[in-house]
């Protein structure tokens, strides 16, 4: 069994992206310019927003983060979002969610100029994806295939179980899996799949993206299996100062003496998805999805 480290990964990936953000800079072009707009004080958003920035201070990208308090109006937040589309000394940049409730977050992610939604989350760019042209792929999706991709891992003609629909996860990478370039045979499973065990005991390959701790048992997963594990879940653990611990969707180890290749958590797919938003910011620079 071989652990997909990734944080090595995206460690490798930053460091490719610092050496574009050098080269641009010799040839006195504008470097990466990523936005992030936060809305309240929502704590798991805090420590997604923080990592972003930060990533983008050690790549030398640029970045801004605009901060509005959880009582702001979706006409003034929707004024920002305007604002930054026609802000040509912007790239892309993600409005983070959840957002409050008084806000409606379909109307706020339809009002994003694709040519700008690094987060991939507009149905333009979506659709793109769907029918294999150009477009930002959403972070995590686009994470997962890369860890794949650079480790090397046979995906062509292999059956791959998608467990979870989300429109953030589980839906794209059923999606991007299944076409042209990584040829998996894909079945996408949910809450209301019959026999969702016995979809999982096929697979070749599982992504498991539920958000229920340690739901992918050991005698669910066939000998060899790759294992990519999306979950990330607080549970109660009193041996640790914060009294939680991160967990995936997989019973680690139950499941990681049977696979070939797994995912960890923290440290799998989590690493990788800041990193797949600064490719798609550094693409949006380049501008490689749109002219
Ligand atoms: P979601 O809640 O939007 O979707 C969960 C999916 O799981 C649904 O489609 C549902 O049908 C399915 N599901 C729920 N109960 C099930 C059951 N009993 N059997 C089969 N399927 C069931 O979740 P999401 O946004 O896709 O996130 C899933 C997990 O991935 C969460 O733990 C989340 O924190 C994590 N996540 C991680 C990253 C990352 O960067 N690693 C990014 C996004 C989400």
């Amino acid at each position: 069994m071989q652990i997909l480290d990734g944080k090595l990964l995206s460690e490798q990936i930053k460091a490719e992206l610092a050496i574009e953000v050098d080269q641009l800079k010799l040839e006195g072009k504008k470097v990466p310019h990523l936005v992030a707009v936060l809305v309240g004080d929502n704590p798991a958003s805090e420590v997604y927003v923080s990592n972003k920035i930060r990533s983008c201070e050690q790549t030398g990208f640029r970045s801004t983060l605009i901060r509005r308090n959880a009582d702001i109006s979706q006409v003034a937040l929707l004024q920002i979002v305007h604002d930054l589309n026609n802000d040509p000394e912007i790239d892309g940049f993600i409005v983070q969610l959840p957002l409050p409730k008084h806000i409606n977050e379909e109307k706020i992610t339809l009002a994003i100029d694709p040519k700008k939604d690094v987060d991939g989350f507009h149905p333009v760019n979506f659709g793109r994806m769907a029918q294999g042209l150009p477009a930002f792929l959403p972070a995590t999706p686009y994470g997962i295939l890369e860890i794949l991709r650079r480790n090397n891992i046979e995906t062509a003609g292999k059956h791959c179980v998608v467990v979870g629909r989300s429109n953030i996860v589980g839906t794209p990478i059923s999606i991007l899996l299944s076409r042209k370039g990584f040829d998996c045979t894909v079945t996408l499973t949910h809450s209301r799949t019959k026999d969702l065990a016995g979809e999982v005991r096929r697979a070749d390959i599982i992504v498991a993206a539920i958000g229920i701790p340690n739901f992918i048992k050991g005698d669910w997963v066939k000998e060899g299996a790759v294992v990519i594990d999306v979950g990330i879940n607080r549970i109660v653990d009193t041996t640790k100062k914060s009294g939680f611990k991160l967990v995936g969707d997989v019973d680690f180890d139950a499941v990681a003496p049977k696979c070939s290749y797994i995912t960890p958590v923290p440290g799998g797919v989590g690493a990788m998805t800041v990193t797949a938003l600064l490719m798609n910011t550094m693409k949006a620079n380049q501008k490689e999805i749109y002219s």
